[in-house]
């Protein structure tokens, strides 16, 4: 296709897309196949453009406060917001979700999350989920391997730095692999390593990572506490990050955050922690079943679907979520709400899960 035709063909698609959303047909067309359905909403950093911290935040996963807000306006106009609680007892069988329910969620435990995105849910009187990994609480400094990736999506990594540092820090030498495949798996099994292994890689190879001073990235447990007393639930999102397919020790990233996350908010406003979400999206039917053995009672993946009710009730504990991508819903800053509109309203309908209906573990680049 030539580039004037191309270009043709994204504006009449943008036109059509516009189209379907202001005249009410997609709205109408959720009304109806969504009815008998809980959607999660997959959040994980909310900043404003002039924060510091701005930068070098991993853009895609990162809204602009505007936008945020502007998607707190469109949720509430499509779909009734319900709390954790709410989904656990639509599982447990006592109380059903109303028609069209979503839920919003955001993982890692980010302090903007308090800061910004707090604010913001306060003004529009929507309840939300934060899944916390209980190693990052306090902390003033992201996770390194979050800069790492940062660094590597800024184009600022080095292709041979990169197999290097997966040499020095997997004690292997690098597969003959996409470099994007390497620094994923830098990423989901990097967490867990210890500190010094860390450093000496670092410095060995002087990789600029760009750590300058900025405002404090992690939540703390005050602030934690707050969101609580803010009708914010909270659920934990492992240990130290590492995806659970990799772990070394599965059980300790599934009961070390419970009793952590517990100890935070425990006798505040919160009972127990008792869900949680997966860590780069990534689990297997045994860690399924390792999680609830574990004490919790729902598990959310990353499986971008629907989950379906059965007359307002949960059959399954696994439930999957719809990722708010930040460029991809404001291309230019702005929301395009009939983006936003597309990828909810139409995202596939599942139960119990995409990957263990496929049999294999899921392997999606999620954080
Ligand atoms: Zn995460």
């Amino acid at each position: 296709m030539c580039a004037a035709s191309s270009a043709a063909f994204r504006l009449l698609r943008d036109v059509a897309r516009k189209l379907s959303y202001q005249s009410g047909a997609l709205s109408l067309y959720h009304k109806v196949r969504n009815r008998q359905v809980l959607t999660v909403a997959m959040f994980h950093r909310v900043l404003k453009r002039d924060d510091p911290r701005w930068e070098t935040a991993l853009y895609s996963w990162t809204l602009p406060d505007d936008v945020f807000d502007e998607c707190l306006t469109f949720f509430r106009r499509h779909y009734a917001l319900v709390k954790l609680d709410d989904v656990k007892a639509s599982l447990e069988g006592t109380r059903p979700l109303p028609p069209r329910s979503l839920l919003i969620t955001f993982d890692d435990g980010y302090a903007d999350n308090s800061e910004y995105a707090l604010p913001l849910l306060r003004k529009h009187r929507v309840p939300a989920t934060v899944f916390i990994s209980s190693d990052v609480i306090g902390r003033n400094e992201r996770l390194w391997t979050e800069d790492l990736l940062w660094a590597f999506m800024e184009g600022r990594l080095h292709q041979r730095d990169l197999v290097s540092l997966y040499a020095l820090l997997m004690g292997d030498t690098a597969r003959d692999v996409e470099d994007s495949e390497l620094i994923w798996e830098i990423v989901r099994r990097g967490p867990e390593l210890e500190n010094a292994r860390v450093e000496a890689a670092f410095s060995a190879l002087k990789v600029d990572l760009h750590r300058v001073e900025q405002p404090r990235q992690m939540l703390t447990r005050s602030e934690i506490r707050n969101l609580t007393a803010n009708g914010i639930s909270i659920g934990a999102h492992g240990k130290t990050h590492t995806a659970l397919t990799f772990s070394s020790d599965i059980t300790s990233e599934l009961c070390s955050p419970r009793v952590v996350l517990e100890d935070v908010v425990a006798s505040y406003h919160q009972r127990s922690v008792d869900t949680l979400s997966f860590p780069h999206g990534a689990y297997t039917s045994e860690i399924v079943d390792r999680s609830l053995a574990a004490g919790y009672a729902l598990a959310f993946t990353s499986d971008a679907e629907l989950c379906v009710l059965k007359n307002g009730f949960l059959a399954s504990p696994l439930v999957g979520r719809v990722d708010v991508n930040g460029p991809g819903i404001a291309p230019t800053g702005k929301l395009r709400p009939e983006i936003l509109a597309l990828a909810f309203f139409t995202a596939p309908r599942g139960r119990a899960g995409r990957a263990l209906r496929a049999g294999a573990h899921s392997t999606r680049e999620n954080r």
